[in-house]
């Protein structure tokens, strides 16, 4: 069998994508969306040419760079199935509509340029129809139980604590007359990190593929992270100030709300108001609220003692643009939650534009803040910043809280690799950036005594 690497490797980071190969078969793992730049959205093409089989799509999960190119197989014409966890899929629709919406915003403002220029208008990378195909074909997956997914190959999906329905993969493939086992590691999250369950790592493969994104270094311990956040929150209630926690829709902004209701119950703060400024983030709330079974031990034991709802009498969902706009006249203390997370666009944008300047806002960034980006900048400690073109003076503390990472430290990524390595499966090393990939190999040399591939973007492996 072949398996030749699509996306998230050799420089990307994003876009993932694997094509399995098999005598009798073939499947695609993941189909993600390059992001981050003009160069890598220039990949963003169908992972496969139309004369190759594809006979079923299997999902890891249902973040972006793992799922959207989905609409441009549809696009095409592909009718195979795509199998993933009932959670996955319901974040899968979610995510890809507000993709397809995104292209089509994109494409407008490209098209009004081209337009003025004299040339012809584009279209966009895909169309709400296409995302909307793509939905209909997601097919629901137990966790644990091997499932037929194409001729000769079954399929196991597994726990990987990283968002909310996340699995890693393992295929069963029968070639030559035996079983041959990879594993595609999927993105794994931090063991320690609560509401979701740890991950539960495969213990047999010939193959496997394992993510490196952190695979340099570890995140600052959880509960270290949450005293800080704990502590900043009590000075802004002291204060009467206002949070602002640029936040991506699905993961981090459910955990905070939980860290909150987790403070309010232990009475660690008084309960003041609360915005979930976000609709995508009440369509990803309501999303984790039905699917309680995937909590850990520490969130079931928690709602079951009250219900979070009691706790979070303060939280308002603001889905609309007016409600939005009015939590501009709340006085402190209240915390916002709004994305987009790197603070390039949304909501949070205005937010931070009326209230950098007063020195009684915090802005709370948890999360990765790329280059050129105006959280970046923030986070670097600008005393002056762009936003619409106006000068906004930043006299609001900016704290950067790194614990709270959707993905696995160094030590996790070992950690879950320690399950199979007895079977010394060969190891293949994928989205991560080169420094970091290079020393997780380091890593896996130094205790295993296995030699990682650290393949380029269209790579092919066989096995
Ligand atoms: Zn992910």
């Amino acid at each position: 069998m072949k398996i030749k690497i699509l996306g998230a490797s050799g420089g990307e980071v994003t876009g993932s994508a694997y094509y399995v190969q098999t005598r009798d078969a073939a499947v695609l793992v993941d189909c993600g969306l390059f992001q981050g730049g003009r160069q890598s959205e220039a990949l963003n093409k169908p992972p496969t040419t139309p004369k190759q089989r594809i006979d079923a799509v299997l999902l890891t999960h249902g973040h972006l760079d793992h799922t959207g190119r989905l609409p441009l197989l549809a696009k095409r014409g592909h009718t195979a199935p795509i199998f993933a966890t009932q959670a996955t899929i319901e974040m899968t629709a979610l995510i890809l509509r507000d993709s397809a919406k995104i292209q089509a915003g994109d494409a407008e403002r490209r098209n009004r340029k081209l337009l003025r220029a004299g040339k012809e208008p584009e279209e966009p990378l895909y169309s709400p129809e296409d995302a909307e195909t793509s939905i209909s074909l997601l097919r629901p997956v137990p966790y644990q139980k091997p499932v037929n997914v194409a001729p000769g190959i079954q399929a196991v999906w597994t726990e990987s604590g990283h968002m909310l329905g996340s699995a890693s993969i393992q295929l069963l493939v029968q070639e030559d007359g035996r079983t041959k086992r990879v594993v595609f590691s999927g993105d794994l999250g931090p063991r320690t990190a609560p509401i979701l369950k740890e991950y539960e790592p495969f213990r047999e493969a010939d193959l496997v593929f394992l993510e490196s994104t952190y695979g340099d270094r570890d995140h600052r311990p959880f509960k270290e992270t949450v005293d800080e956040f704990v502590s900043i929150v009590q000075q802004c209630v002291k204060e009467r100030g206002k949070i602002l926690v640029p936040t991506f829709a699905i993961g981090r902004a459910q955990l905070l709300t939980g860290l909150l209701a987790m403070m309010f119950r232990k009475k660690l703060a008084a309960p003041f108001p609360i915005f979930l400024d976000s609709p995508m983030a009440i369509e990803a709330t309501n999303i984790y609220s039905n699917h309680r079974e995937l909590f850990d031990e520490e969130m079931t034991k928690f709602i079951s003692e009250r219900p979070l709802k009691d706790d979070l009498k303060t939280l308002r969902m603001t889905a609309t643009g007016d409600e939005s706009r009015e939590i501009n006249t709340v006085p402190g203390p209240c915390l916002v939650m709004a994305g987009a997370g790197m603070c390039n666009a949304g909501r949070i944008v205005h937010h931070l534009k009326n209230n950098l300047w007063k020195p009684g806002t915090h802005v709370v960034i948890v999360g990765f803040q790329s280059h050129g980006s105006l959280g970046r900048r923030l986070v670097e400690g600008a005393e002056e910043v762009k936003i619409f073109g106006e000068p906004i003076a930043v006299r609001a503390q900016v704290h950067t809280l790194g614990g709270f990472s959707a993905h696995a430290g160094q030590t996790d990524l070992l950690h879950w690799f320690s399950a199979l390595a007895p079977k010394r499966p060969r190891v293949v090393l994928t989205h991560g950036e080169d420094a970091a990939r290079a020393e997780l190999a380091k890593q896996i040399q130094k205790r295993y005594k296995l030699k990682s591939t650290l393949p380029a973007l269209g790579d092919t492996i066989e096995l």
